[in-house]
């Protein structure tokens, strides 16, 4: 039987943040993961470390938006019907969390993880050597409509605020960032501090390859066997048992398949999420993200092709793919930008692990001597795997945290 400090369970980018920075602290950290490093949620999302985000994806505020969700016809969002039920209390308290003042007070709460959230990636890309994946082209929101525009005057206020620098352009001064861009929109603004990636899934490997180069260790195993033996937890694996005095979950949207049989039952949904790449056609390019704000959707640059991410869809997690928003926001795409043949047969899909107040939970488990939690990230997960990473490990070493963690506790559930 192996015998580490830690056991991390889960390998998407926040597990393997996590494991990269308890190693670097000297511990001995097993990393378990029932599939491949960074294959879960982490492979497939739009690429952009969004530091300078200000507010969550929110419930729309427009009456007209929100008739053509309950219709179906909204690229936005889709639902599948016979869930809803079960999902409606989740749904009522992320319509809570969506108010203007609770928006403004969640930026201020993620503020300081979302300022540190570059500035890991950064130092882990170049300990891991993954720079060649990082574009610091910033990313590009466009806005078709004046109403749409008018609509982010608050949070463009908030940003400023923080001191996040973006630079409002006309159609021409976004066409000299992306050539390629049709001319279908009336505003843009570029968000000239975040940064993208060419390749999340090679990035995740990079760090993983770095957290085995420090001397952690890898297993195959399901993370439903942990269990606690006398005052250790004790996990199964391909290569046997391992066990470890304390042990993180942060297994994203499978997280409450372990937690919940634990008693550790957090109100988690997942935001279903779509991808697909398509070839540019002709000589189109793209060198930065580009989301059309008001048709939900975001085209990144990868390195397989130019990768198109949906918006949520509200579904059970294991729930058969229904990728229709493709098809309502297909005719926006195309005419934004040059598309060519779809790269794939199918379109990949994930599921965004989502707290209503669009807050992960980093810190303790109630209840539950040794056991942490790293998870629920929802639509920033890429983003703050690295600065999670960080967090939770200053917190288990008893290092001073580099930011308050109480906003992402598990007991403000409880409170
Ligand atoms: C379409 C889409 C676009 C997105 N765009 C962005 C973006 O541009 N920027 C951003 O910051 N975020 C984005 N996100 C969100 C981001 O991808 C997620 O928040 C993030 O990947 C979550 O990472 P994670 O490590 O918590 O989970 P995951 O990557 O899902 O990792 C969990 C791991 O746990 C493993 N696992 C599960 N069950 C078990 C078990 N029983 N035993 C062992 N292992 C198990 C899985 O195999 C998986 O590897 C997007 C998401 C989607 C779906």
């Amino acid at each position: 039987m192996a015998r580490t400090d830690v056991i991390v369970l889960g390998a998407g980018i926040v597990g393997t943040s996590v494991a990269v920075h308890l190693v670097k602290r000297g511990l001995a950290v097993a990393l378990i993961d029932r599939g491949g490093v960074g294959e879960g949620t982490s492979y497939g999302n739009a690429g952009v470390i969004e530091g300078n985000t200000v507010f969550p994806p929110a419930f729309p505020s427009d009456w007209g938006e929100r008739l053509r969700v309950v219709l179906k016809r909204s690229p936005q969002a889709n639902y599948h019907f016979s869930f809803l039920p079960k999902i409606a209390p989740w749904l009522a308290a992320f319509y809570a969390a969506s108010q203007p003042s609770r928006l403004v007070e969640t930026a201020r709460l993620m503020r300081p993880l979302m300022a540190r959230a570059v500035a890991e990636h950064e130092a882990l890309s170049s300990e891991a050597g993954a720079e060649r994946y990082f574009r610091r082209t910033g990313w590009l929101k466009l806005y078709r409509s004046e109403r749409g525009f008018a609509a982010r005057q608050r949070e463009l206020q908030v940003a400023k605020d923080f001191g996040i620098a973006n630079v409002m352009l006309d159609p021409d001064g976004a066409r000299a960032l992306e050539p390629s861009l049709a001319p279908v929109f009336r505003h843009a603004v570029h968000w000239t501090g975040a940064v993208s990636l060419s390749n999340p899934l090679a990035v995740t490997r990079a760090y993983a390859a770095r957290f085995t180069a420090l001397g952690g260790l890898s297993f195959s195993g399901d993370a439903r066997s942990l269990r606690r033996i006398d005052t250790r937890w004790r996990v199964d694996t391909s290569a046997g048992a391992v066990d470890a005095g304390d042990a993180v979950v942060a297994l994203g949207p499978w997280a409450p398949d372990l937690l919940d049989p634990l008693g550790v039952a957090l109100p988690l949904a997942v935001k279903r999420g779509y991808h697909r790449h398509f070839r540019p056609d002709g000589n189109a390019a793209l060198s930065r993200p580009v989301l059309d704000a008001e048709n939900g959707y975001c085209i990144t640059p990868m390195e397989q092709g130019i990768r198109i991410t949906t918006g949520a869809e509200f579904a059970p997690r294991d729930a058969p793919p229904t990728p229709v928003q493709f098809d309502r926001l297909l005719p926006a795409a195309r005419n934004l930008f040059a598309l060519g043949e779809p790269v794939e047969a199918q379109p990949w899909m994930g599921a965004r692990p989502c707290f209503a107040d669009s807050r992960p939970v980093i810190g303790r488990a109630k209840g539950q001597r040794g056991l942490w939690l790293a998870y629920g990230h929802g639509h920033w997960g890429l983003t703050l795997g690295p600065a999670t990473g960080r967090l939770i490990a200053e917190m288990m070493t008893n290092a001073v945290p580099f930011c308050d963690p109480t906003p992402y506790s598990a007991e403000r559930f409880t409170r």
